[in-house]
């Protein structure tokens, strides 16, 4: 059962020197779903997340988040906006403890009005939820691959966004591991976030998914239900290499 429209790109597109990225992407996602986003290495999952967050501008095109125009916001606007998004490659702060790496977020920007107090309880709720808060006080390079993507999904889910992208969570995890995550991006579903799903483990995005988006070579080839987008000709082709 989903909602309004939450997020929309129109006509996104990015290029790095002459090389297309991505091509003219239309997506819509409404509040409240689970959408799966997959394709080949280097079709522009990443990118489309990038541009999203703020780390780079599109070239063309623009998104709407929530009603409004993302253009030249910051990455850190986006996020007290309501956006936030896990990086492919755990980005901690390496010189900061586990708990300090989630209070950080909340203590910049417009959630600054939070005491010091307040941010680290939420901070500490936050590592709860992700079953990290017995690591609280140690330091990124003592955690496990697992452990560094809950970290990193901690720090994404510190501000309560209302869009949750979660780029390549799962790479690495152990068969428990990735039902582990997958139980957790389950729970933050059921409370309210709509999240993106970027994903290789194909046993997770099926499971996950309640619509696929895949995108080949910068472009969006299928968008709809997971069971038919998967069973196409050219996404077997594609992604599957067949
Ligand atoms: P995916 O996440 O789907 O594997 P990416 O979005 O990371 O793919 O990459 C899409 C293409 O864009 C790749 O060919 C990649 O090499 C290229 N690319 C991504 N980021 C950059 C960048 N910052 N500079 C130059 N090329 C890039
Ligand atoms: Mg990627």
């Amino acid at each position: 059962m989903s909602g309004e429209i939450l997020l929309r790109a129109e006509g996104v597109g990015k290029r790095f020197g002459g090389f297309v990225a991505l091509n003219g992407i239309d997506l819509e996602v409404r509040a409240g779903e689970r959408l799966g986003l997959i394709g080949p290495n280097g079709s522009g999952k990443s990118t489309f997340v990038n541009c999203l967050g703020g780390s780079f501008p599109a070239h063309e095109g623009r998104f709407i988040f929530d009603g409004k125009p993302m253009a030249g916001l910051a990455p850190h606007r986006r996020g007290h906006l309501g956006l936030a998004r896990t990086f492919q490659l755990p980005r901690p702060f390496n010189s900061l403890s586990v708990l300090e790496n989630v209070t950080v977020p909340l203590l910049f920007g417009p959630a600054r009005e939070t005491s010091p107090a307040e941010a680290r309880a939420r901070a500490m709720a936050c590592l709860e939820q992700v079953e990290l808060a017995g690591r609280a006080a140690q330091h990124p390079r003592e955690l496990t691959q697992v452990d560094l993507r809950r970290l990193e999904i901690a720090r994404a889910i510190a501000l309560r966004p209302r869009l949750l992208v979660a780029d390549e969570a799962m790479a690495g995890l152990s068969h428990t591991e990735v039902a582990q995550m997958l139980e957790l991006l389950f729970r933050l579903n059921a409370a309210g976030t709509t999240i993106i799903m970027i994903e290789h483990v194909m046993r997770a995005v099926r499971e996950f998914s309640q619509r696929l988006v895949v995108f080949v070579a910068g472009n969006k080839i299928a968008d709809g239900d997971p069971n038919e987008v998967l069973a196409m000709q050219d996404v077997e082709e594609a992604y599957l290499g067949r």
